[in-house]
């Protein structure tokens, strides 16, 4: 009996354009595996809202490969001793996977590869992020440069199509996709996500959607009372899409005027870099100078942090934010920077504190994402902004034309007119049941000034 080989399955829930699953049915029969490893460092397993995604991901990829007759096989524990077991328990001594640059990711294909035959493959990247370098041979560590000799790899290979067949190594123990109670029960917080296809027919709807928009992304992209963005994140974090399929579509899609988009593609790419690099980016301040910054913490600050979370800062843009981030695991890109900024500037709070928020509520949460972009407002990371660059919400919120999403995500000011929406207080007409501003903006911004000022280089 020909021995079969595993495909292990981490974010990369799909079956087109999947290196690893390709290879291995070249190679005969599979074991599709699938697992559920929260036995790393507490801080960084997934999060609700990624659960939740997850649980209909898996659901979709155990159909797809049902129809090719093949069980995905589930199991929970440390991830490399769970495919060391299963292959052992399959005869199999090679395992194909995509490669991840997540610190955990990295660790267990590290213990994997002393045991069995593992063989990476790219694909969860435009280019391989480690193969992006100088002239000189060094690594990047600011987007624009990285940016354009990426370009200098691209286009990227054109996607491949699912295997036609598969074929399965009979069957094994798996563990029950329910019992892994990756859904909430109550309260079921997750109502709102019915918004969300998860899966990769899901994600080629919504990509297939995005190509009447690719050309109007540069000016729309910005207008979060719009869907002007793709929405593709959540499906490019679990792998349900490959970005190459994303990157010929939207090409194909707007041939000419596709970059800004494809721009913002790159930036995935980018912050895989500095994850490679830089692997506790996720806990530390790209530059060790801002370890010294006075952060506001106990009572008054945990009451600030706890009315951020509920959208309830006295800043509609904000709370509108916060609301819809909490009701769909999901927030548009500008309100993701107004909202960061005002955590780390207004209210002088840790970023870290915020990205632990996301974390827990994004369906898209990524470490490198995340982490670098929350520093990037935050002012702290290796590539950022300068400290000193605040945001002020409520020019944003006119600038950016936000009052239809105010309404939509701010039911108390759903009947205020513009201009007044944007700022309810200071144009005197907010509702007796929408808050105080917790502080005002020229307040915020001369104490993170003040703060920042104590940090030399800021
Ligand atoms: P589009 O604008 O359509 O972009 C297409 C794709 O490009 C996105 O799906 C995403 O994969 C990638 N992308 C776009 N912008 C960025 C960016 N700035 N950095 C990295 N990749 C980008 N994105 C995440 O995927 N996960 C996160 O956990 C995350 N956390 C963030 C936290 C903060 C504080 C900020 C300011 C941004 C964060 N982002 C994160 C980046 C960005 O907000 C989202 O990728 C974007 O809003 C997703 O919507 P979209 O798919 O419609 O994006």
């Amino acid at each position: 009996m020909t021995k079969p080989t595993i495909v292990w399955f981490r974010q990369d829930l799909r079956l087109a354009d999947q290196a690893a699953l390709a290879a291995a049915a070249r190679e005969g029969p599979i074991v599709a595996l699938y697992v559920l490893d929260d036995n790393g460092p507490r801080k960084w397993r997934m999060g609700g809202a990624q659960r939740w995604w997850l649980h209909h991901s898996l659901d979709a990829l155990a159909r797809s490969l049902g129809r090719h007759h093949v069980p995905l096989i589930l199991c929970s524990g440390p991830a490399a001793a769970q495919v060391a077991a299963v292959a052992k328990e399959a005869g199999a001594t090679r395992v194909h996977a995509l490669h991840h640059v997540e610190p955990w990711w990295q660790a267990a294909e590290e213990a994997l590869a002393g045991t069995l035959d593992l063989v990476l493959h790219p694909g969860q990247h435009l280019a391989d992020p480690r193969e992006v370098r100088t002239g000189a041979g060094g690594r990047y560590r600011i987007f624009t440069p990285f940016w354009r000799a990426l370009q200098a790899q691209l286009p990227p290979p054109a996607p491949q199509p699912a295997p036609e067949h598969l074929h399965a190594h009979g069957s094994l123990r798996s563990e029950a996709l329910g019992d892994w109670a990756l859904l909430p029960t109550r309260p079921n917080w997750a109502r709102g996500f019915d918004i969300w296809t998860p899966g990769e027919a899901g994600a080629a709807e919504v990509l297939e959607d995005f190509a009447d928009r690719v050309a109007a992304y540069d000016h729309d992209r910005n207008l979060p009372s719009i869907e002007g963005s793709s929405r593709l994140s959540p499906h490019l974090h679990f792998g349900e899409v490959s970005p190459t399929a994303v990157w010929h579509a939207a090409r194909k899609a707007a041939p000419r005027s596709a970059d800004p988009f494809l721009r913002e593609v790159g930036w995935r790419d980018f912050t895989a870099n500095l994850v490679d690099l830089f692997p506790n980016i996720g806990a530390r301040n790209g530059r060790d100078t801002f370890d010294r910054l006075p952060w506001r913490e106990g009572a008054a600050a945990d009451r600030d942090f706890r009315a951020w979370t509920q959208g309830r800062t006295g800043y509609p843009i904000v709370d509108a934010g916060m609301r819809q981030l909490w009701t769909s695991g999901w927030m548009h890109n500008r309100v993701r920077m107004i909202v960061a900024s005002f955590l780390t500037k207004h209210l002088l709070i840790d970023w870290r504190r915020g990205e632990r928020w996301f974390w827990d509520t994004l369906v898209d949460a990524d470490y490198g994402n995340n982490a670098v972009n929350w520093q990037w407002v935050a002012g702290t990371g290796i590539d950022s902004n300068p400290f000193g660059r605040i945001m002020a919400p409520l020019t944003q919120s006119a600038k950016f034309d936000a009052a239809d999403y105010i309404r939509e995500w701010v039911p108390e000011l759903r009947d205020l007119a513009d201009p007044a929406i944007h700022d309810p207080h200071g144009s005197g007409c907010a509702p007796p049941d929408y808050p105080e501003p917790l502080i005002g903006h020229r307040e915020g911004r001369e104490r993170a000034l003040a703060a920042g000022a104590k940090v030399r280089g800021s």
